[in-house]
């Protein structure tokens, strides 16, 4: 790097707007320049080796320093770097892709529509579930229920159709015809109720709204299989089955969004079917390119493209970037070696039930009160006392203070509240797994040790 650490980090200060930063706060310290990146691990510009628990945001699923997607792109924008599909228009690699992400989803399905990101693809679920009931007579039929903490994106109407309190409470209004019920935490909102009835309970609440709002006006219900930036939040195996049935019995649409759970991360290409559901639409990004470069879109259902692209007429919606030719080309090559390293199968049957185990280990540490994964996600809670089940005093931090043991020592893991979560690459071997949870034992040792010194525990 030509410029030192602080060089960068003073530009940094001056002129970079971050997304969900206090710049204030970051000021006084300095961003991380993180500088590079080679299998589960990233460097700083201090040359410190930091292992990746986040896979970036939740999408380098093949890992850093892959090759082959390096020249997937260079070898694309020599030959044809850009051109739309607007105007009657399409290029190779995203015909392609097309075609292998239909065969991925599975026989319901026929389409893609192709993004840059989740939130505009969520943005394209939108306005497609619209379109489909406009088409078929029904134009009143456009709430979409949603669900609290989800995340869905960061553009007015991926905030919107989210359920994060933080985000609802800046650059309102929102969205009209938005409605969220209770996401399904067990852990915290029925930690003594059989877990499976409490799936039962928690899908109940989405009848209850359809109810409430009047079955004729719902358009259609959008979930994260497992909830991610809500703190990986894994619904009991009742959940989905129990959501699907009441889609099923008022007729309404179900949109997946596969955004963090997509493309292997829960140890299947797509994991709603999986788990018990069968969405009409799903959401995907991240895993697409692993990163690499930005794409995003929604697998279309044959029950919305027949009548969206059957009976529809124009739909008046794309993006520049819809079907880039480089980003399609980038994805084929991810997906090529997702496929070749068999990576799908290998976190469902071998890494992902060793995650599993060394995980809920951590449990035995005095500050976790609870730590589940579902394939490469997981997630823990920290609690003052897990006898009684008293968690910190959310001003506290505690969340926040572990992250920042963590970033010392090596290791990203993200706090949401007090949860910290993880959700490595899907290239991790079961060793690169125990040098994960060795560097966590490490962090949450740091953790308890400061605040116990700061008398909070
Ligand atoms: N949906 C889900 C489930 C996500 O996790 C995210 C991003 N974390 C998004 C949508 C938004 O994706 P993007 O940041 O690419 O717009």
């Amino acid at each position: 790097m030509s410029l030192t650490t602080r060089e960068v980090q003073a530009l940094d200060s001056a002129h970079y707007m971050h997304p969900f930063t206090d710049h204030q706060s970051l000021a006084g310290k300095g961003a991380r320049v993180i500088t590079r990146g080679k299998g589960v691990y990233v460097w700083d510009s201090e040359d410190n080796e930091i292992f990746d628990g986040m896979s970036g945001l939740w999408c380098v699923n093949v890992g850093y320093g892959r090759q082959e997607l390096v020249e997937a792109a260079a070898r694309q924008m020599e030959v044809l770097p850009y051109y739309n599909s607007f105007f009657q228009t399409t290029n190779l690699p995203a015909a392609q892709l097309a075609e292998r992400i239909v065969g991925l989803a599975g026989a319901r399905f026929s389409h893609v529509f192709f993004s840059s990101s989740g939130s505009e693809s969520n943005d394209t679920n939108v306005r497609l579930v619209r379109h489909y009931w406009a088409t078929l007579g029904q134009p009143e039929r456009n709430v979409i229920i949603s669900r609290k903490n989800a995340y869905h994106g960061s553009t007015v109407c991926g905030a919107a159709l989210g359920g994060m309190s933080g985000m609802h409470a800046q650059g309102g209004p929102m969205v009209p015809g938005i409605e969220h019920i209770q996401q399904p935490y067990h852990f915290e909102l029925a930690p003594d109720m059989d877990r499976d009835a409490f799936g039962i309970e928690a899908a109940g609440w989405l009848e209850q709204k359809i109810l409430a709002v009047g079955p004729e006006k719902v358009a259609a219900f959008i979930g994260e299989p497992v909830q991610g930036a809500g703190g990986v939040i894994i619904p009991p195996k009742t959940y989905w089955p129990e959501i699907q049935r009441i889609c099923d019995k008022y007729g309404i649409l179900l949109i997946c969004d596969e955004v963090i759970c997509g493309f292997g991360r829960l140890g299947a290409w797509f994991s709603a079917e999986m788990m018990g559901a069968k969405p009409d639409l799903i959401t995907f990004a991240k895993g697409v390119t692993s990163g690499y470069i930005p794409l995003g879109g929604v697998v279309v259902g044959k029950r919305v493209a027949d009548v969206v692209i059957g009976q529809g007429g124009e739909f008046n919606h794309g993006y520049t970037y819809s079907g880039h030719p480089v980003a399609c080309a980038v994805a084929l090559a991810n997906l090529d070696i997702i496929e070749r390293e068999g990576l799908v199968d290998r976190v469902r049957e071998e890494t992902g039930p060793y995650l599993a185990e060394q995980f809920a280990a951590l449990s035995e540490h005095p500050l976790v009160a609870g730590a589940e994964t579902f394939g490469m996600v997981g997630g823990l809670v920290l609690m003052k006392d897990k006898a009684s089940r008293t968690p910190f005093d959310s001003s506290l931090e505690v969340g926040m203070i572990c992250r920042d043991h963590c970033f010392a020592n090596g290791l990203v893991m993200r706090a949401v509240g007090d949860r910290m979560i993880i959700a490595p690459p899907l290239v991790c071997t079961k060793s690169d797994i125990d040098e994960l949870i060795k560097r966590v034992r490490i962090c949450l040792d740091a953790t308890l040790k400061d605040i116990q010194s700061r008398g909070w525990m």
